[in-house]
């Protein structure tokens, strides 16, 4: 279940503490993060985000198909043959090279559209992940925009952090410094100069400049999953996953569960089947974490399959009893964070990883 009070919520309050002149554009990459990236965009359109941001094309593609019209950056590398398809649909670029921009412009000249791409260049200060890392590289690149000023908009510069979240900013200064001895070279700043994830934003508002990447924090989770605990607003997750008993019965002391039979009952017990599994992003690993039946923790006992698990159960309860993965019940909460905990990974790869198999019910 998508909660759009708590997406509306987190992304009002930072737009709320942003500086004038300062946009927030919403992260929906991956489905938004598992949340669906559509209905996610239009909760954001309404709480004041003026653009969005994904990371390849058919994600641009299908929020255009989907009727907005709002800026949209593409923050992976594209294909130089798709310039002409980003332009016609104006889908801004990011641009980590210059024979990238020289073998964009021949498939524009050739375009019938004569559209020109919007590109944002994206300069590695430090993530080393993509982008023009020195002075010269950088100039390079501005300068042949200059040159082929009807293929190409200058609309953007950015870079991205690697350690916004971590209570230690030492290397976070040292990319700061990097930006700057890079992006105060340019003789005309562009429509867009942009730093911040929701780490960054959240944490290290002072170098946003004029635009912000909102993304997990946005979702209501915490970048820095629990290193700051401390957030400028409280966040409120967005997401959570029910299921519901679809069998129960009574094991007897010595009988085994699922897979390997890795699990075997020390005495007579109520054990109920839930119909989700591995194949819906809720992981294997998983074993031995547990769920809530009726406000109370239940163990996820013997190896989680494909499409159903098994969950120990302290009495006989009702086929279509819920079963609560990921919220809360009675006044016990389970929180994405503890999955991630448990399976030794960060919230956004669970989050993102829940599959098209799980219906999205969307509630406010
Ligand atoms: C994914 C991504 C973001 C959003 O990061 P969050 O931590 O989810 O806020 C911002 N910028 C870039 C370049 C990204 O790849």
């Amino acid at each position: 279940m998508i909660d759009r009070q708590a997406l509306r919520h987190n992304i009002q309050a930072e737009v709320g503490r942003l500086k004038a002149g300062c946009d927030l554009f919403m992260v929906v990459k991956a489905n938004g993060y598992g949340h669906g990236a559509a209905q996610v965009a239009r909760v954001a359109k309404e709480a004041g985000a003026s653009g969005f941001c994904v990371a390849i094309l058919d994600e641009a593609l299908e929020l255009r198909a989907a009727g907005f019209n709002e800026p949209i950056l593409i923050l992976g590398v594209t294909r130089p043959q798709d310039a002409p398809l980003m332009a016609a649909q104006k889908i801004s670029a990011t641009v980590a090279a210059t024979d990238w921009l020289a073998e964009a412009a021949k498939y524009l000249a050739l375009a019938p559209t004569k559209a020109p791409l919007r590109v944002h260049l994206g300069l590695d200060t430090g993530m080393g992940r993509i982008g023009f890392r020195t002075p010269d590289a950088l100039k390079t690149a501005t300068d042949f925009m200059t040159t082929h000023s009807t293929e190409f908009i200058f609309e953007g510069i950015f870079t991205h952090f690697s350690t916004a979240d971590d209570p230690d900013d030492r290397y976070f200064k040292g990319q700061v410094a990097k930006w700057h001895a890079l992006v105060d070279t340019l003789p005309h700043r562009p429509r867009y100069v942009h730093v911040s994830n929701s780490a960054t934003s959240l944490w290290h508002d002072a170098c946003n400049d004029n635009l912000v990447r909102f993304g997990v924090a946005g979702y209501g989770l915490n970048p820095s999953g629990e290193a700051i605990p401390q957030t400028p607003y409280p966040l409120e997750p967005a997401m959570s996953l029910t299921s519901e008993l679809v069998y129960t019965k009574q094991l007897h002391a010595g009988e085994s569960v699922s897979y390997g039979a890795t699990y075997t009952a020390q005495q007579d017990e109520w054990v109920g089947t839930v119909p989700i599994g591995y194949a819906d992003g809720y992981e294997r690993r998983l074993q031995g974490f547990h769920v809530l039946v009726a406000g109370q923790f239940c163990e996820i006992i013997g190896r989680v399959c494909m499409d159903q698990m098994m969950i120990r159960l302290p009495q006989a309860y009702q086929r279509g009893t819920k079963v609560t993965l990921v919220g809360r019940d009675g006044d016990q909460t389970i929180r994405l964070q503890d999955l991630a905990d448990y399976c030794g990974t960060i919230h956004y790869e669970l989050a993102c990883g829940f599959t098209d198999r799980l219906p999205r019910h969307y509630i406010n």
